[in-house]
């Protein structure tokens, strides 16, 4: 029991806030490790009985480099990771079976880990050099994960003439320095993480609120002074208070 005026020391209080948060941290961690074994389970277990195969999970790798001369006389099936990302429905009556691994061919693949990833490229790009799904790899944002799939409020801010790129080619975290005009016609420029992670908006309509704010608590302000003065001149001069002599 603390004595009245004697305070606990700082660094106390601090250790005891660092603890507090490491232990929310580490309880934090713990439920999200078993959330993700629940979902694998039941997961793997729809899989099994469904038959299905497991598909490869997290980020993808670079496939090793391939040794430019095993590509000769060789077919694009003789390369069953690169089947598997062959988009059938793309290549017509294209045959993997019958295509040259080092064919200049342009042929459409299909991500594994995302279906709407769908690009194009030589087969050559994929047997000589291990090039992979260019959304994945950053190269390229797809539509549907860019900044105006999530954001598309911020897209109706996009300046429509004086950027290089469009709302549906820039990721919401974006270091892109982009030219925003507002609602109000004012336009400033700011990279596109600060308007979606840190949430920014104009700054001339920020001012011009601020403004406007500080001027309706000033009028506030006097109104209640106001109203408080004429309330006391009323009680002690004009009218006797309920329950008092008149
Ligand atoms: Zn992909
Ligand atoms: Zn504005």
């Amino acid at each position: 029991m603390a004595r009245p005026g004697h305070r606990v020391p700082a660094p106390l209080v601090r250790d005891a806030a660092r603890r507090w948060r490491q232990r929310a941290a580490s309880d934090h961690a713990a439920w999200v490790r078993e959330r993700l074994a629940e979902r694998y389970a039941s997961e793997t277990d729809l899989r099994t009985r469904l038959g299905l195969p497991v598909p490869p999970a997290g980020r993808p790798k670079r496939a090793s480099p391939r040794e430019a001369s095993s590509v000769r006389g060789l077919h694009l099936a003789d390369y069953p990771d690169l089947v598997l990302e062959w988009a059938w429905e793309g290549n017509a009556d294209l045959d993997p079976a019958r295509l040259a691994a080092g064919s200049h061919e342009r042929v459409a693949w299909r991500c594994l880990l995302t279906a709407a990833h769908v690009w194009e490229t030589k087969v050559a790009d994929r047997t000589y050099h291990d090039s992979a799904c260019p959304y994945h790899m950053g190269v390229r944002v797809h539509p549907a994960e860019s900044l105006a799939a999530y954001f598309p409020w911020l897209a109706l801010e996009w300046h429509p003439t004086r950027n290089a790129l469009r709302p549906d080619q820039v990721t919401r975290a974006s270091a892109r320095e982009v030219v925003w005009r507002c609602e109000q016609g004012h336009e400033w420029s700011a990279p596109v993480y600060q308007r979606t992670l840190s949430g920014s908006g104009c700054p001339a309509c920020y001012r011009l609120e601020a403004a406007a704010r500080t001027k309706a608590g000033k009028t506030r302000a006097r109104r209640d002074r106001d109203g408080a003065a004429m309330t006391k001149v009323v009680a002690l001069h004009v009218l006797p208070t309920e329950g008092e002599a008149v």
